[in-house]
């Protein structure tokens, strides 16, 4: 199985439903989720032309980050829950957070930002799920929490993430999406900025896609199935 063969699939892919659901070309950007792969599959990555990677594990993303430094154009995502004892870790090393769901850490990642890096680029992550899922702040609570990190200099919001729970169909999936696009829709007639919608994994990038995805993480499709 080649890391080159399968990124190029993907694309296609990505293409393919951009095309078919009258979206504007290059509207998707894919970002590659490495967790739990070695340092030598992201480089199998990044010469095939992929620049954009996904981290979940703090710990993880600081010691890649460390071992691939040569590469400064790598762009560092972490779509991983932070815990507010390593918020400084994150802050000092990615270039986007994905998973912003509470004042807290937006307070703490605003501190602890380095003054010689751009402001970290978040998406707040939204619970559409109900009960489902822990992660996430309710659709009712996002306003305050828009208001809130816009208000921070070193942090730039830029949109909203979702994990939604697994669903039968890709027509559930899109049902289920529906709620995130219109709140999605209303935050970028507000703010000039916004403009990331971060849903769509290997499992439902189709539904993703056809609901307004700016940018869709994949990890299986590109390096395999995890253990
Ligand atoms: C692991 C992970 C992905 C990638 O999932 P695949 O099903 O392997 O494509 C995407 N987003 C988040 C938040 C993840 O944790």
């Amino acid at each position: 199985m080649s890391i080159a063969v399968n990124l190029e699939q993907v694309r296609k892919q990505v293409d393919d439903l951009i095309l078919q659901n009258n979206r504007e070309s290059n509207s998707v950007r894919l970002l590659a989720v490495s967790k739990t792969k070695p340092i030598e599959n992201i480089m199998a990555a990044y010469d095939a032309g992929q620049r954009q990677f996904g981290e979940n594990y703090v710990q993880e993303v600081v010691d890649k980050c460390l071992a691939l430094s040569d590469l400064n154009d790598i762009e560092w995502h972490f779509i991983g829950s932070i815990q507010s004892n390593k918020t400084r870790l994150v802050a000092q090393n990615v270039d986007w957070v994905h998973t912003l769901d509470r004042e807290k850490i937006a307070v703490r990642l605003n501190e602890q930002r380095p003054e010689n890096l751009p402001p970290l680029k978040v998406c707040i992550q939204v619970n559409i799920s109900g009960e489902l899922t822990k992660s996430g702040i309710s659709l009712s609570d996002l306003p305050k929490l828009v208001e809130f990190v816009t208000a921070l200099p070193h942090l730039e919001l830029r949109g909203l993430m979702a994990i939604p729970a697994p669903q039968s169909s890709i027509q559930s999936q899109v049902e289920a999406y529906q709620p995130l696009l219109l709140a999605y829709n209303d935050l970028k007639m507000r703010y000039p900025n916004i403009d990331t919608l971060s849903i769509g994994m290997s499992g439902d990038m189709a539904a993703a896609i056809h609901s307004g995805s700016t940018m869709v993480r994949i990890g299986t499709a590109i390096f395999g199935s995890r253990q």
